[in-house]
């Protein structure tokens, strides 16, 4: 029996955008249709961004690269992520994927930048052999009640609290 699941990686511990891009990653093995949607991009350069263009199997775009979390932004914020978030939720609706990853969501519904409700209700409706993965921390109460799939990272070491290291590239991104 195949069932599209709705997977969640939450929690403080590194890990849960590295694990998406290794499920989109195994999925596209078995020429399955992916889609990795990032709600919010830092000002890193990307590794996955060259890798996935190089690799060609796996469709990434970055959306949101003028989030500011600020306070005085909040309206351009709330914008950029209803933004994402209409794109997202159209091509869920649509089908065109067997696998669909919406990274960092759960930052953008813990600010508050989107009504959970809306979300869960567009997933609710989608195909039921779609996969949707969300990452990010401090997911929603609701989302993961009505998550098929959680996990959570946990922080046991990292190496900026203990060493003060600074983001490295292979590694952060
Ligand atoms: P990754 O993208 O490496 O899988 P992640 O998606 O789990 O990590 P995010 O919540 O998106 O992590 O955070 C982005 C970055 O913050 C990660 O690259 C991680 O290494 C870094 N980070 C996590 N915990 C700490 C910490 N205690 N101090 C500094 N940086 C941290
Ligand atoms: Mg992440």
């Amino acid at each position: 029996m195949s069932k599209g699941l709705l997977i969640v990686f939450t929690g403080n511990g590194k890990g849960k955008t590295t694990a998406a891009l290794g499920m989109a990653v195994r999925a596209a093995g078995h020429s399955m249709r992916t889609l990795i949607l990032q709600f919010i991009k830092g000002a890193w350069n990307y590794g996955e961004l060259e890798a996935l263009k190089r690799f060609g199997e796996i469709e990434i775009r970055p959306l949101g690269t003028g989030f500011t979390w600020k306070k005085e932004n909040l309206d351009e914020d709330r914008r950029l992520a209803g933004v994402g978030w209409k794109l997202a939720a159209e091509v869920i609706e649509r089908g065109d994927y067997d696998i669909v990853v919406l990274d960092e969501l759960n930052l953008v519904l813990a600010y508050g930048l989107l009504p959970v409700a809306e979300v869960l209700d567009t997933l609710g409706r989608r195909s039921q052999s779609l996969h949707v993965v969300i990452t990010g921390r401090s997911a929603p109460e609701e989302l993961l009640a009505a998550a098929d799939l959680v996990t959570e990272m946990r922080e046991v070491k990292h190496p900026y609290r203990e060493q003060s290291i600074r983001a490295q590239k292979g590694i952060e991104f």
